[in-house]
């Protein structure tokens, strides 16, 4: 699942690709998520894109008449720049004409991705403020204090489904989460309350670090993530412990193990991130 440095490459890429390019027309080829209705998208044939944003794992492209597409891409969605003619695959639910003879499609193999149009002015209000989002990571004002203040509010926790919620870090899915946890010498399950202030700055130093590297590298392709040219990101053979269950941990050689916490598989080093006590 794409995540804030999957999210990240993409809108760079469009970025740098689209803007100021015109949409000529839009082909529906499956509009069941599409919001508030596939026809909502007509409102942007002769509308040139202006910039595009980002704020968390959404992908946010705006255009020169007032109006943004809100995408989550969610599993498996993503966009690909085509030549004009090509033919879609059938995974591919709408289709962007664009000036300069290319298409922009809309992929999505496992269909919980989704396009929202709306003002451009009704973003905050409307979808940030809504879902909760908390700080960027890569902002400069997202400080070791601002972190600390959210997460040690919510001692309770443990502390790899929280840095998944959105709401102290946004941007930050499994993959990251499990590198944080590594980075700071944490096991996943250990509660907030439980860390001490080393751990909970190990745990913010890794978040930073992991992301900031993965971008460098145009993201993890760890399942079928593909950047705006159908390119997969060169983030894997670095990642730390996700998706490396049973080889050895870069820091000790000891074997990583793999548990479910809340739900979702978690890699960890059964001698680097010592279990939680009971109870904590
Ligand atoms: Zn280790």
């Amino acid at each position: 699942m794409p995540e804030l440095p999957e999210v990240e490459t993409l809108r760079r890429q469009m970025e740098k690709a689209l803007v100021g390019r015109k949409i000529l027309g839009v082909e529906v080829r499956f509009g069941g998520r599409i919001r508030p209705s596939p026809k909502a998208l007509d409102a942007l044939v002769g509308a040139r894109f202006k910039a595009f944003g980002r704020r968390a794992k959404l992908l946010l492209s705006h255009f020169s008449n007032g109006l943004t597409i809100v995408t989550h891409l969610k599993m498996t969605g993503s966009y690909l720049l085509k030549k004009a003619g090509e033919s879609p695959t059938k995974h591919a639910h709408a289709v962007f004409h664009l000036d300069k003879k290319q298409d922009l499609w809309f992929e999505d193999v496992r269909k919980f991705g989704f396009l929202k149009i709306m003002k451009t002015a009704d973003l905050e209000k409307e979808i940030f403020d809504k879902e909760g989002y908390g700080p960027e990571p890569l902002d400069p004002s997202f400080t070791f204090a601002k972190f600390k203040m959210c997460v040690t509010g919510r001692p309770s926790k443990k502390i790899k489904p929280l840095l998944m919620e959105q709401s102290c870090i946004a941007g930050i899915g499994n993959i990251y989460a499990d590198e944080a946890c590594w980075y700071g010498k944490v096991h996943p399950e250990r509660t907030v309350g439980s860390l001490s202030e080393k751990e909970l700055k190990g745990v913010y130093g890794g978040a930073l670090k992991s992301l900031r590297a993965s971008v460098k590298r145009l993201g993890s392709s760890s399942d079928n993530y593909r950047d705006l040219y159908g390119e997969k990101g060169g983030n894997v053979p670095h990642l730390w412990v996700y998706g490396r269950e049973g080889k050895p941990c870069r820091r000790c050689g000891a074997k990583l193990k793999k548990i479910r916490v809340a739900q979702r598989g978690a890699v960890y080093c059964p001698t680097c991130q010592k279990p939680p006590r009971s109870g904590k």
